[in-house]
């Protein structure tokens, strides 16, 4: 058994949803080969061969794969994956947009969002904004599969002496063009890869007001993130939203400031090794799945906190 792990990079940097995706193929058991495609990728193709447990890494460097198109990556893919028994990527915005085209490709279904391994068929997934967990076991004779980061713990990034094998890619299946991306740039640590998240809520009550967050998270070197009201409401941009419809983080601690805890918020954070929420309603939902709660205005618990850090 054979598994393909595809790295996550941006052609400067592997993302660390990689190791957690390695993690997962370990759980599986079989050799681990990485598949690196991208354009001028060969750092990521050596940072790849470090990683413990990973036996091989191709590497694909095109120009086609520069910015992971899913319709010239998703060929690739699925040539390669004849050879292997589960094809496995994070289930990033990346991996969630050329997986599913991988999966039609091999006519096979794609199981998705997996956090844990029954066995090299069975899987556990989320359902339900996570409020029930699905046993799912596959028959389909590759595996395609997105693994949540969150669900497993990351392998280590060096250990490892993986051959690299430069392999050639499929090319521009000429269907689409890369014409610009808009990234919000930030000092602080990725909100998915933080240790610590402080998020706000529509508590916050305007945009201005987060700037509260901002300096507890420089003093603790966290990420911020929101809740969807207060990104609906424009105090912050989208891409901090926590969530069903956000991203899912699970770092070692989560402070959630005026936030009720509704199950689509909680969906996003409720791995969080440790909760700490901040809400003035004592019965807010958010306390269920705190490990400490706090009750009172934010306005004055916030600062106070700072303070002591
Ligand atoms: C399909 C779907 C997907 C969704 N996806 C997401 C998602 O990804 N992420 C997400 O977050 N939501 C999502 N939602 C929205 C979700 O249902 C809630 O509406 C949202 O999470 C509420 O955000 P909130 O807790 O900030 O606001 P509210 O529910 O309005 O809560 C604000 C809280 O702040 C407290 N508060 C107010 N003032 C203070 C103060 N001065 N001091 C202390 N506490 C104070 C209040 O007591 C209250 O508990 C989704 C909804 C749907 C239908």
């Amino acid at each position: 058994m054979t598994i393909l792990v595809i790295a996550e990079h941006n052609n400067a940097v592997l993302a660390a949803a990689t190791l957690n995706t390695v993690a997962a193929a370990k759980a599986i058991g079989g050799d681990i080969h990485v598949l690196v495609a991208g354009s001028g990728c060969g750092a990521i193709g050596e940072a790849a061969a470090q990683i413990e447990g990973v036996a091989k890494v191709l590497v694909a460097d095109d120009a086609a794969y520069a910015n992971q198109l899913p319709e010239n990556v998703a060929p690739l893919i699925a040539g390669l994956a004849k050879n292997y028994s589960h094809v496995l990527a994070a289930a990033t915005t990346n991996g969630k947009n050329f997986l599913p085209r991988v999966a039609a490709q091999l006519d096979v279904d794609q199981i998705s969002e997996i956090i844990a391994v029954e066995s090299a068929d069975t899987f556990k997934r989320p359902i339900y904004a996570g409020n029930a967990i699905a046993t799912v076991q596959s028959s389909a004779a590759i595996k395609v599969i997105t693994v949540r980061a969150t669900g497993f713990d990351a392998v280590n990034a060096t250990g490892g002496s993986a051959a690299v094998e430069r392999i050639s890619g499929t090319g521009d299946a000429g269907k689409s063009a890369f014409v610009g991306e808009e990234l919000a740039k930030s000092d602080r640590p990725e909100l998915t890869a933080a240790k610590i998240v402080v998020s706000g809520g529509r508590g916050m009550q305007n945009g201005e007001n987060f700037k509260h967050l901002y300096s507890l998270a420089d003093k603790l070197g966290a990420a911020v993130g929101a809740s969807r009201a207060a990104v609906d409401a424009g105090f912050v941009p989208n891409d901090m939203q926590v969530g069903q419809t956000g991203k899912i983080v699970a770092p070692q601690l989560y402070i959630a400031v005026g936030i009720s805890g509704a199950i689509q918020h909680l969906a996003g954070m409720k791995d969080s090794k440790v909760i700490v929420a901040i809400n003035k309603d004592e019965e807010a939902p958010i306390f269920q799945v705190a490990d400490y709660g706090l009750v009172g205005d934010l306005f004055e618990i916030v600062p106070e906190l700072e303070k002591l850090v």
